[in-house]
């Protein structure tokens, strides 16, 4: 995959929903399945379950959000100002712009060796001990740091080129386009609008450690009214999913939204197909990836 040279689109997220039955259904899930998985990030600290946490916080709300962290037995080291990264995913934390409030990132931890050990890993822009300190599993660490030096902020093209051994790789003569199966806790395709189960991008679409962390991290919702939201949560990540880049931008369709986010900028057009297990009775119906009715009609 060749990458064009000092081309970087700024953050920016589209979503579109393909009827209006599909947004009145699923908009208020995702919404609050994104905000269940923001809170898993902090809760699964206090659980124990990883050392640090990174949050990046608003001036304003930074005293609010450091009080109903110490609520629960967790400090916030801010770390450093940061810029206002708009809608969308972003793979540095821009600048503060003049008359910009800072936000503000900070780790959040239960014991400050911790804190330090994970600063100065970012500082030394150390994605390996970063990686651990924030209870990644060391395959999806030792992969991302591989392809981020590459220049792979992105990496799902190459998630699916390491994933061809496990499963068919469905493709065409002449085109870059992967179709393979994956566990839905494994699927980063629906990241950029909060739906996942991983705060890490996973090192392939059935990575078994990954597929572990995550249940350990629903686990938390499991008493609480939350737990009903992790089937909804999992037949998401089960839809049939295409995800295609060219030139800084991807774009994502499921059987019910399109969506369209800044991502590496490819000089080709390079594509990923999970089959996918789950439709929604809202999706569109169609010929082509992923709204036919049989999903291996997109082989042919
Ligand atoms: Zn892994």
């Amino acid at each position: 995959m060749e990458l064009m040279k000092k081309f970087d689109l700024p953050p920016s997220l589209d979503l579109n929903w393909i009827s209006q039955q599909a947004l009145d259904t699923w908009e208020g899930v995702i919404q609050d399945i994104s905000l269940m998985i923001q809170e898993l990030e902090i809760e699964s600290v206090a659980a124990g379950h990883r050392p640090c946490a990174w949050r990046t916080i608003g001036l304003k709300e930074i005293d609010d959000f450091s009080r109903r962290c110490a609520e629960i037995d967790l400090s916030v080291l801010p770390v450093k100002q940061v810029g206002d990264w708009g809608n969308g995913f972003s793979h540095f934390n821009p600048p503060v712009k003049e008359g910009e409030t800072p936000n503000i990132y900070c780790i959040i931890y239960r014991n400050i060796q911790d804190a330090r050990v994970l600063a100065k890993a970012h500082d030394d822009e150390d994605h390996i001990t970063q990686g651990k300190m924030l209870g990644f599993p060391d395959c999806c660490v030792k992969f991302f740091d591989r392809v981020w030096k590459d220049g792979y902020f992105d990496p799902v093209w190459q998630i699916a080129l390491d994933d061809e051994k496990k499963s068919p790789p469905g493709k065409l003569p002449g085109e870059s386009i992967r179709t393979l199966d994956a566990h839905p806790f494994s699927n980063p395709l629906l990241r950029y609008v909060g739906v996942r189960v991983g705060f890490h991008v996973p090192c392939s679409f059935h990575c078994q450690k990954s597929i572990a962390v995550a249940q350990q991290r629903l686990s938390l919702c499991l008493k609480s009214e939350r737990k009903d939201l992790i089937p909804l949560l999992t037949s998401l990540l089960s839809m049939p999913v295409e995800w295609n880049v060219y030139r800084g931008i991807a774009v994502v369709k499921t059987p019910v939204f399109y969506l369209r986010t800044n991502s590496i900028p490819t000089k080709e057009h390079y594509t990923v197909r999970l089959q996918g297990t789950f439709k929604p009775r809202e999706a569109a119906r169609g010929v082509c990836f992923p709204f036919q009715e049989n999903p291996d009609d997109s082989r042919k």
